[in-house]
């Protein structure tokens, strides 16, 4: 990506039940999007998104770093979301500074009790959400059923957007609902391709009658593409995007696709997802100020800051990580542009601290900035007493972002 075009930025998590297939997930997207050269595989404990030497004898992921990657002139910031139960605190943490998130749920259990967990915790903080439906390469996965999960469970209007061809071992690909096309992957190995055919004879009636809720649903929200709808008896695919888009960010329905991360099969089309119905840091309204010291207010009434290229600049630490170059504290930019070498006010403590060296993580290097800007995540390296949940702001505005809740109130999901 070029330049610091807020549209091309995406701030995503990616969050699962243990064992649903996030790291999995995660190292074939870093690998499709080229910064990884080799798959770390979870059962070597090498995969790139582990810090922790910790998270590699657990085999789980505990912290939140991020890693970025580029798709389609896109950077997308993947900010890493801890799975399981007893990590609550970081999920929620992470869950503030991410503009979306996919979320993974398991081809034969569907819908488990963390993925409920976490979904409330998504809806508390209005995550935009598309679903990835995982492992139909295993032995009784379904994913009719494990999307019947989604709906049992989590009460919401899931929308397919791909259906499987082929079931567990002879899961071959998906029909495209948005293009109405077949994708079908070659081999099973590292770096699958995929190509495009007519959707298989024994699926089209069902694709047409799944492409008719999927046009039903996303232009219910669209009025301009409804009309669209009547004068020409469908629409154009940027039509149906852009409809698609809208219900995601408002939450009105929740877009599904589906694969099988482990044998490569559905991670390109959901990257492409992410680029289409993920909104980029301005689709979404911005954080809100925190509330004044020992005065009870209605949060919902703080003012929002929304994120602004233009403005003084604010971050908010969401992440400290001590790795062997010393601490990185990981910022999301909502405001501004920020230099190395400015001098900031963390205006949750009271303290100036000056801005040192900035780095982009990707899964195999790390790339120094000498500017980051408002929409992006980036990590500093050497400030002085700032921590997670801290705002950094310019002298000048001195804002106070939104603290995260701790702890974590409890979630009746009975
Ligand atoms: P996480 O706990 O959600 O991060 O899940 P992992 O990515 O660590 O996956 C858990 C286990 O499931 C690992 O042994 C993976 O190799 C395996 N796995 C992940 N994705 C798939 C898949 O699509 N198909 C199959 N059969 N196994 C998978």
């Amino acid at each position: 990506m070029s330049g610091n075009e807020l549209s091309k930025i995406r701030n995503i998590g990616i969050t699962a039940h243990i064992d649903a297939g996030k790291t999995t997930t995660t190292e074939r997207i870093l690998y499709y999007t080229g910064v990884s050269h080799k798959i770390g595989e979870v059962h070597d404990g090498n995969t790139t998104t582990d810090y922790m030497e910790q998270e590699r004898e657990r085999g789980i992921t505990i912290t939140s770093a991020a890693v970025t990657c580029e798709w389609n002139d896109h950077r997308i910031n993947i900010i890493d979301t801890p799975g399981h139960i007893d990590f609550n605190i970081e999920v929620n943490r992470s869950l503030r500074v991410l503009d979306g998130a996919v979320f993974i749920i398991e081809g034969v259990a569907g819908v488990q009790p963390q993925s409920e967990t976490n979904w409330r915790l998504a809806d508390r903080y209005n995550v935009p959400r598309i679903i990835f439906i995982n492992k139909l390469d295993r032995t009784g996965a379904d994913f009719y059923r494990a999307f019947d999960t989604l709906k049992e469970k989590l009460d919401i209007v899931a929308l397919p957007l791909q259906l499987p061809i082929g079931a567990e071992e002879n899961f071959l690909g998906v029909v495209d609902l948005v293009e109405m096309r077949a994708i079908i992957w070659e081999g099973g190995e590292l770096g699958a391709k995929f190509h495009y055919e007519e959707i298989p004879d024994d699926l089209k009636e069902k694709a047409a009658e799944y492409r008719q809720n999927l046009l039903d649903t996303a232009l219910a929200v669209d009025d301009a593409g409804m009309e669209e709808y009547f004068e020409n008896g469908d629409v154009s695919v940027a039509t149906l995007k852009r409809a698609l888009k809208r219900g995601t960010i408002d939450g009105t329905f929740r877009p599904t696709l589906c694969g099988t991360a482990f044998k490569n099969k559905g991670v390109q089309p959901l990257l492409d997802a992410v680029i289409d119905y993920l909104p980029a840091p301005n689709d979404v309204e911005g954080i809100r100020i925190a509330p004044p010291e020992d005065e009870e207010v209605d949060e919902n009434k703080l003012p929002i800051i929304p994120v602004d290229p233009d403005g003084k600049f604010a971050g908010l630490a969401f992440k400290i990580i001590n790795d062997k170059y010393g601490t990185l504290t990981f910022v999301r930019v909502y405001r501004g542009v920020l230099r190395s070498g400015d001098m900031v006010l963390n205006t949750t403590k009271g303290h100036k601290e000056r801005i040192g060296r900035m780095f982009q993580m990707h899964a195999d290097k790390r790339q120094e900035l000498k500017e980051v800007h408002a929409g992006d995540i980036a990590a500093f390296v050497g400030l002085k007493d700032t921590q997670t949940g801290d705002t950094l702001a310019d002298q000048d505005d001195p804002v106070v972002l939104e603290r995260m809740a701790f702890p974590v109130p409890v979630i009746d999901i009975s």
